[in-house]
């Protein structure tokens, strides 16, 4: 199986914390589209015959764009691959964009799993970071889809945040638990150059959270949500049982994905693709060979990859998958450089998998860091 990535890379307007692509000119959205069309021509053969289980709508904010066209998007995707066996088909939604009308659209498409860009539900928090909506806003729109029969409705929250603290942070994590959803991305503010958070820090206009304080959000919306039956399955992922978003799950697992749109990634097993990071050039030449550069993975490259993004999650590192897919080679060279890690508690084995205990996964890139091997 395989997942298929539909970049939106328009935003109505730019959060102050934002250093993620995207443009805010939404006027060019229909030749936006059009290009889109010319791209999954021109990728058609990317898949060969494996099924596609997973799409994933993300930006961006993909709820500017109408259901229908969304919709317009799967329809094309189904005729050049085989969607017949999607499980899951999520659109990221800013929680301004939802309103009747367009939930009355989006129950006409096969999208079945929606993923809020709440952030907090603080006012204070919510007008700093630049968002759109506020706290009400995200409340009333998890709640009108839910009347409109979605389950797996996942939110993104962001601790770490200047000036809160911890039990504002949690009271955040605690709503978003009686609010009924099924999934929750809970995310440190990271404040990267050239944003305007960036801007303020360098002026001293902005004093950033200590680690100290992370740490202590981390640990409470740990605490927090396993107490309230969400299993911590990825560093910064909690589910209920059964609603892992399995797109992302896809991801790290090292499955084949294909990335459609600027600034999208692909992966066929071996090779890697970026698009662009730019919408104009997408819209020119999307269609053509000239928007890609790319890498080869080696050996070495996989088996880094796979201890990244295997010991970021709960299943971590199975011994026999391990060894199926680096063979003993591989396996030896992993027993060699874990043992000190487990002595140093960094690592645990719990009779299955090799894991990081979740009170170390902020510290995780240091541990992963470690295992790396270096040609
Ligand atoms: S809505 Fe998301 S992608 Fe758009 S500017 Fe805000 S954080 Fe960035």
């Amino acid at each position: 199986m395989a997942s298929l990535y539909i970049h939106i890379p328009f935003c109505r307007t730019r959060c102050n914390y934002c250093d993620f692509y995207k443009s805010t000119a939404c006027a060019d959205t229909n030749d936006y589209i059009d290009a889109l069309d010319r791209e999954m021509e021109y990728r058609r053969d990317y898949f060969g015959s494996e099924p596609v289980d997973t799409v994933f709508f993300g930006g961006g904010t993909p709820s500017v764009l109408p259901p229908a066209t969304l919709q317009q998007i799967l329809d094309k995707a189904a005729t050049l691959w085989n969607l017949g066996h999607v499980k899951e088909i999520t659109v990221e939604a800013n929680p301004d964009d939802i309103t009747d009308n367009y939930l009355d659209a989006l129950t006409d498409t096969d999208i079945n799993r929606i993923s809020f860009g709440v952030q907090s539900f603080i006012d204070r928090d919510l007008r700093m970071m630049g968002r759109r909506h506020n706290a009400v806003q995200a409340m009333q729109a998890v709640e009108a889809v839910q009347r409109r029969g979605y389950d797996n409705v996942s939110i993104d929250l962001i601790f770490g945040v200047p000036g809160m603290t911890t039990e504002e942070w949690s009271q955040n994590v605690r709503t978003a638990v009686d609010l009924g959803v099924s999934h929750i991305s809970a995310y440190c503010l990271t404040i990267a150059e050239g944003t305007v958070f960036g801007n303020m820090e360098a002026s001293g206009r902005l004093i950033p959270a200590s680690d100290e304080e992370c740490e202590a959000h981390y640990l409470a919306c740990h605490d927090i949500l396993t107490a309230h039956g969400f299993e911590h399955y990825e560093i910064s992922n909690y589910a209920l049982q059964g609603c892992r978003a399995h797109h992302n799950m896809a991801y790290w697992s090292g499955r084949r994905y294909l990335g459609l749109g600027p600034s999208a990634h692909s992966y066929d097993g071996t090779h890697r693709t970026y698009a662009a990071s730019d919408v104009k050039g997408y819209i020119k030449d999307a269609g053509s060979d000239i928007i890609y550069d790319g890498e080869t993975l080696s050996h070495a490259d996989k088996y880094n990859e796979f201890i990244m993004t295997a010991l970021r999650t709960s299943d971590g590192i199975n011994p026999e998958h391990m060894a199926e897919r680096f063979g003993s080679i591989g396996m030896e060279f992993f027993s060699g450089s874990v043992k000190r890690l487990i002595k140093e508690g960094c690592i645990a084995f719990n009779g299955t998998s090799y894991c990081i205990p979740p009170e170390k996964w902020m510290v995780s890139n240091d541990i992963i860091s470690e295992l790396f091997y270096v040609e």
